[in-house]
C-alpha cells in the first residue's frame, strides 16, 4: 500500500466522523498553513470536551518522516473499529484485550493529528523526498528567498537558541536557508506550531502529548533542553543565570525535573518501549530526549515546559517517539512500523487509563 497523501488523510478523519458520530468529532484547526491548507485532526472518546482527560498525539510534523501520518491514521481506524466492534485488537504479540480498548474510549479522549505540517509533507511526496520544514517562504539574510521552517525548533521554550544555549550547544539553526533546522523568525512564527499551541490552550483536560516522528529508532521523554538532574530548581530553562551554557552534556548545568515526573515518564516511555518489542522484536532505546541532543523550542519539551512557565497551566508530560529505522521504508518496513506506533501508543493509554499509573 503507498504512503497517504493530504487529501486522503482529511478524507480518512472526515470518513470517522461520519462513520462513529457517537464516537468521532472531526477538529479543524484554526491556522492555515502558508499554501493555505487546513489542519486537521480528529477526537476521539465516549466523551469528547475540552476538560476531559487527554492524550494527544502529532505526527508528520516533519514532512519527509512518511511514516508517522499513516500509523495515526491507522490508530484511528482501528481503535474506532475495535470498540465499535467489541473486540481487542492484536499487533504482532502485543495486545490489548476488548476491555482495555473500550476503556479507553470511555474513560479518556483521544486527539490525534496525523499530519501537522501538511504544506511540507506534499512537497516531501511530490518534489524533495529529504523535505523536512514546512513551505513558509522566508527572506535570507542576502534578501533572496528560501522556504521553511522546522516545526520542532519553532515552540516557545528556550526558543531564542543563541540567548539561552551555549555556542554550538544546540541542534539548530538562524539561517532561513538551513535546509533542517531552522527556528523561525520568532518563537511559534508557524501556523503549524500555532495550531498544536492552540490544542493544547483549548483543551485544559489534556494531561499526556506525543510527537510521533522518525527514524532511530527510540522513545524519548523530558528534558531535549539539558541533561536530567532533580536535586536543583533553580537549574531550569527559565534562570537567566545559566543562560550562555545550556546544551552542554560535561557542564555542571542540568534541567530541573521531579523525581516523581522523572518517575512517571520514564515508565510510560517503557511501556511503548515494551509493546513495541512484542510487535517484531524490534528494540527500541528509551531515555531522556537529550540523549540524541540538545534542542531548543521542541514540542515534547515546549508540553511539559508550559506547567513551569505558566503557573496555573495543567501539566502535560510531554514524549517524541523515533519510530522505525527509515524516513520512507519500503511497504513491509511500513507496515511493521506502522503497528510498533499503534501498540507503543495503545499501551501508552492503557497505563495512564489504569489505577496504578
Ligand atoms: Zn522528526
Amino acid at each position: 500500500m503507498a504512503y497517504l497523501n493530504y487529501d486522503e488523510i482529511v478524507s480518512a478523519i472526515q470518513i470517522f466522523a461520519e462513520r462513529y458520530p457517537a464516537l468521532a468529532s472531526r477538529v479543524s484547526l484554526p491556522n492555515l498553513t502558508a499554501e493555505s491548507r487546513r489542519v486537521e485532526a480528529v477526537a476521539i472518546g465516549r466523551t469528547r470536551s475540552a476538560d476531559q482527560r487527554t492524550a494527544i498525539f502529532v505526527g508528520g510534523v516533519h514532512a519527509r518522516e512518511w511514516v508517522p501520518p499513516d500509523a495515526l491514521v491507522g490508530l484511528a481506524a482501528d481503535l474506532l473499529e475495535a470498540y465499535s466492534s467489541g473486540t481487542g485488537l492484536r499487533y504482532g504479540s502485543t495486545y490489548f484485550d476488548k476491555s482495555t480498548i473500550a476503556s479507553i474510549v470511555d474513560d479518556m479522549q483521544i486527539v490525534i493529528l496525523p499530519c501537522a505540517n501538511p504544506d511540507g509533507r506534499v512537497f516531501s511526496q511530490n518534489v524533495d523526498g529529504d523535505w523536512r520544514k514546512n513551505r513558509r517562504p522566508l527572506l535570507n539574510h542576502q534578501g533572496g528567498v528560501c522556504h521553511g521552517v522546522d516545526i520542532n525548533r519553532n515552540f516557545d521554550v528556550a526558543w531564542d537558541f543563541r540567548l539561552h544555549f551555549a555556542p554550538g550547544g544546540v541542534s539548530a539553526s538562524d539561517d532561513p536557508c538551513h535546509k533542517y533546522l531552522y527556528v523561525g523568525p520568532a518563537a511559534a512564527s508557524e501556523s503549524e506550531t500555532r495550531n498544536i499551541v492552540w490544542l493544547l490552550d483549548s483543551l485544559p483536560g489534556t494531561g499526556w502529548f506525543v510527537d510521533v516522528h522518525s527514524a532511530i529508532p527510540a522513545v524519548f521523554h523530558s528534558w531535549g533542553l539539558d541533561s536530567n538532574q532533580t536535586a536543583d530548581p533553580e537549574q531550569n530553562f527559565l534562570n537567566p543565570a545559566f543562560d550562555g551554557i545550556r546544551g552542554n552534556p560535561d557542564d555542571t548545568y542540568g534541567e530541573f525535573i521531579t523525581e516523581v515526573d522523572l518517575d512517571t515518564v520514564r515508565s510510560l516511555a517503557r511501556a511503548m518501549k515494551d509493546a513495541i518489542t512484542l510487535v517484531a522484536g524490534d528494540d527500541y532505546s528509551v531515555g531522556p530526549a537529550f540523549e540524541l541532543y540538545a534542542t531548543s523550542g521542541a514540542s515534547d519539551d515546549y508540553a511539559y515546559s508550559r506547567h513551569l512557565a505558566r503557573p496555573g497551566l495543567p501539566k502535560v508530560l510531554g514524549f517524541t517517539m523515533e519510530c522505525g529505522h527509515e524516513f520512507q521504508p519500503d511497504d513491509s518496513g511500513r507496515e511493521t512500523t506502522i503497528k510498533e506506533v499503534c501498540a507503543a501508543l495503545l499501551a501508552f493509554c492503557g497505563k495512564v487509563n489504569s489505577p496504578d499509573a
